[in-house]
């Protein structure tokens, strides 16, 4: 699985990411998307991922 790292300062909590890929994202308790920490199972394109995110706040790691 792609490791994403989501930087909070920039994110504004469009859903976008946690709807495309809930397997990989998912809300924190401010409203921002978090990386899941447990390890999953997912197919999600990881460029499509970061392009769709309007305000770039999505990179990957590693
Ligand atoms: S797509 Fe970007 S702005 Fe929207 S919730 Fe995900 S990280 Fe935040």
């Amino acid at each position: 699985m792609s490791k994403f790292h989501v930087n909070k300062e920039v994110c504004i909590g469009c859903g976008t990411c946690i709807s495309t890929c809930p397997e990989c994202f998912e809300f924190d308790e401010e409203g921002k998307s978090q990386v899941k920490t447990e390890e999953t199972e997912c197919n999600c394109d990881a460029h499509e991922i970061i392009d769709d995110c309007p305000v770039r706040a999505i990179s990957l790691e590693g």
